[in-house]
């Protein structure tokens, strides 16, 4: 079967719900894109992504131009567009208001202490970046500036983005922070969210990178 548009969208959709369903995306917030011959699928401005439609998702170029579709592109597609422009391996990106991650941006932690072997095996740490406006050239700026050495940056006061090579994988990123910021907050709940020790952590990476 050939891979069409709507098949490209279609896959949108289908992700868009699941990060709903989550919870991780309330209400009308949260943005998510693919990349696709140097044009980017993104979902319109003010849509729940819940709801998310065919005719929800339109293509811009990398100035944030509108090249197909009748609606207005997220407000974040500057955004989107800095990164794609910075990182050729990134082909899929989710933005999202996540409340638990964004506990961890709001309080000004950046996510980092190795408590958990998965957390520890993809990141050393998910940096932080200062409050900007959100749509704004600013924030769409530094995150690209971020995105040179991560794949994922909170935004103060604000949520989470999230590059990966598909939007399966931004998506399963974003559960496993997720089930990280679940599980720290229980622990310390419980007493205190220990960390693993540095010679575990390398022990887990070594590991994984042979298999
Ligand atoms: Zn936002």
């Amino acid at each position: 079967m050939e891979y069409n548009i709507q098949n490209y969208k279609q896959e949108l959709i289908y992700w868009a719900k699941r990060l709903y369903e989550k919870g991780m995306s309330p209400a009308c917030s949260g943005n998510i894109s693919i990349k696709l011959d140097k044009k980017i699928l993104i979902s319109a401005s003010g849509t729940c992504l819940n709801d998310l439609t065919q005719e929800d998702i339109v293509i811009i170029d990398y100035n944030g131009n509108l090249l197909e579709g009748n609606k207005k592109p997220s407000s974040e597609k500057i955004m989107h567009s800095e990164i794609y422009t910075k990182r050729d391996d990134i082909n899929a990106i989710i933005h999202c208001h996540c409340p638990l991650i964004t506990s961890f941006a709001v309080a000004g932690i950046p996510m980092k202490k190795p408590i958990l072997p998965d957390f520890a095996l993809y990141y050393d740490e998910i940096p932080l970046i200062p409050y900007h406006c959100p749509s704004s050239i600013e924030l769409a700026e530094v995150v690209g500036k971020t995105f040179e050495k991560n794949s994922a940056a909170l935004l103060k006061n604000h949520g989470i983005v999230m590059g990966a090579d598909s939007l399966k994988n931004a998506f399963y990123q974003l559960e496993l922070l997720r089930a990280y910021t679940e599980t720290y907050f229980g622990a310390e709940v419980l007493g205190r969210a220990k960390s693993i020790s540095k010679k575990n952590v390398e022990e887990i990476k070594r590991l994984y990178r042979k298999n």
